[in-house]
């Protein structure tokens, strides 16, 4: 599932070829429930629209248009953001992915019907597309001045948040921390790998409660969150399912796990298994020696 380093890769990419063109042409497929927004509605508010300015906001993408409405996305689990400049953007895809694929479309990936959006331009460049097998993902159309409760429980961005402002947020929950820094009402944009990687480099156990864990604890982790982020961001972000950059090639920062997805493995630091359990319905990786 594509984290904030995923989200912000996907940004940067794609920045140059969404930020000051003109949307001349929409194709949308048949309503289904990525669109929070009707795909004929949507059609109709972007169609001709010149787009301002793409931000990322924890995992969410929005797309300023020069009206001042906005386009809210959301990659969900296995959402692609893709552009079509390079000859075949899909051929490094994931085994299951790739699979999926017809022998044609692994060779020269065309917009199959997981493409649920794309996107020409005015200036006759490539186009965009999102394509989302599974439709987890999310696109919503938001009219000038309007915001979406998605956006507004967030907490604070992972990438900006210091110890203390953490240390705030967990003073008034009592839960397993783990638990809480997947609801991204505390901190956001962190996920599964990145809440594993964090507290294993911060050794604190993940079934912690939040009220025991303290300001320098706090501090620390906020610490190794950001430098496993910046260090995904540098590497491409994590390719463990679908996750690919816009241009269709993997980052490779599963190469540098710690214990996401590495139980029964040695720790690499004190040679103990890594332990896996389940907190908060998610998949959760430690070491029980390094981690208190
Ligand atoms: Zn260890």
């Amino acid at each position: 599932m594509p984290e904030l380093p995923e989200v912000e890769v996907t940004k940067r990419y794609l920045e140059p070829f969404l930020v000051q063109r003109q949307i001349n042409k929409v194709i949308v497929s048949a309503d289904n429930y990525l669109f929070l927004t009707p795909p004929k509605e949507l059609k109709q508010q972007l169609h001709g629209r010149t787009i301002q300015v793409l931000e990322r906001r924890a995992k969410y993408l929005l797309v300023g248009l020069d009206n001042q409405s906005r386009i809210l996305l959301h990659l969900g689990m296995t959402g692609q953001l893709l552009t079509a400049n390079v000859p075949s953007p899909l051929r490094l895809l994931s085994s299951t992915t790739g699979a999926s694929l017809t022998p044609e479309a692994q060779v020269a990936f065309r917009p199959d019907e997981h493409t649920h959006l794309q996107l020409g331009f005015s200036d006759q460049g490539p186009e965009v597309w999102f394509r989302d097998p599974r439709k987890f993902g999310k696109v919503k159309w938001l009219k000038p001045g309007a915001s979406d409760e998605r956006l507004d429980k967030l907490g604070i961005d992972a990438l900006e948040a210091d110890g203390s402002e953490l240390f705030a947020a967990f003073r008034k929950r009592k839960i397993a921390i783990k638990a809480l820094l997947l609801q991204q009402t505390a901190l956001a944009g962190v996920g599964n790998i990145y809440a594993d990687e964090g507290l294993f480099l911060a050794q604190i156990h993940p079934e912690r409660s939040v009220a025991d864990v303290k300001l320098a604890e706090c501090r620390q982790l906020v610490k190794f969150i950001q430098q496993v982020m910046e260090r995904s961001i540098e590497t491409g972000g994590s390719s463990i399912s679908d996750f690919v950059k816009p241009d269709g090639s993997q980052g490779s920062y599963q190469d540098e796990r710690q214990v996401y997805a590495r139980q029964g493995m040695p720790c690499r630091v004190c040679k103990t298994t890594i332990m896996h359990t389940v907190v908060a319905t998610r998949s959760t990786h430690y070491c029980p020696k390094c981690q208190r």
